[in-house]
């Protein structure tokens, strides 16, 4: 008898873009053969949402392009089909302060293309404070300011909802820069995942967070915690933009998440969930 390899489970990554959104490389098939050799059962298709108009231009599709964006899912979908990873379609959207008509409005007419939704903040203010290339602003607004205004924006983006995953909810510490009260920003977040627990939006364990300074999943372990207590269900995403960040540390991704009590994880089809083990 030959020694058969340890199980691996059929996983969904919920979290991956397009050369679209003009700061992602790698042609869609690619990312469809790393989904496969990475042995996932689904492969979400979350580019940038384009809204509200002119909103984040130089990084993400225009609103033009969203025809093209269709089209690549249907035609991914097409080679997909009989194999073992199904496609999701989805998109990932932004909070924008005093714009979400626009983006609600912009989303309304298409919503049904979409398996699912992933609600993000990006930006506090004019800043983009993820963005590599805007590092030197960070003591224009000061770490503490920043995390201050972060997390009014999510509780108020969790509070429209209309979203089904809080993608990397502690996005503030991607270059390291903590607040100084830890524990309180906990308490916070904790109250934020609350209210996302009580609208069914599930929690994103964002593996991108290994791969930048913060060198740390999205979000921490302490805010792990909490999301569990909460009842909040949870989704693996690697946030790749690139084909080989596909499932990117999904392995350590679900041994943390088993560690704190999740015994699985969720995709979404058609806007339901579908269970699936870590
Ligand atoms: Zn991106
Ligand atoms: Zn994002």
């Amino acid at each position: 008898m030959n020694a058969s390899p340890a199980a691996v489970p059929a996983r969904a990554d919920l979290h991956t873009h397009t050369a679209l959104c003009k700061h992602a490389s790698g042609l869609p098939h690619e990312y469809l053969a790393a989904a496969q050799s990475a042995g996932l059962a689904y492969l979400g298709v979350s580019d940038h949402f384009p809204a509200p108009a002119g909103y984040d231009a130089e990084f993400r599709m225009a609103p033009s392009d969203l025809p093209r964006y269709f089209e690549i899912l249907r035609s991914l979908r097409e080679e997909a089909a009989g194999g073992p990873v199904q496609i999701l379609a989805a998109a990932e959207f932004d909070y924008v302060p005093g714009r979400m008509d626009e983006v609600f409005d912009a989303l309304a007419p298409v919503r049904s293309e979409f398996d699912y939704l992933l609600g993000s903040v990006h930006y506090v203010g004019d800043f983009a404070f993820d963005d590599p290339g805007k590092l030197d602003e960070w003591p224009r607004f000061g770490v503490d300011a920043v995390w201050d205004v972060y997390l009014n924006d999510l509780d108020a983006f969790v509070g429209l909802g209309g979203f089904n995953v809080l993608a990397h909810s502690d996005l503030p510490k991607k270059f390291g820069f903590r607040p100084t009260d830890y524990e309180s920003a906990v308490r916070r977040i904790s109250e934020i995942y609350r209210k996302a627990a009580a609208k069914g939006i599930c929690l994103e364990l964002n593996t991108a967070g290994l791969r930048v300074p913060a060198d740390e999943i999205y979000p921490a372990l302490p805010l792990l915690r909490a999301a569990f207590e909460a009842g909040m269900q949870i989704t693996l995403g690697s946030d790749a933009h690139k084909p080989e960040h596909v499932a990117y540390a999904f392995d350590r991704a679900a041994a943390l998440a088993r560690s704190v009590g999740w015994t699985t994880h969720t995709a979404f089809v058609k806007g339901e969930p579908v269970a699936l083990p870590l």
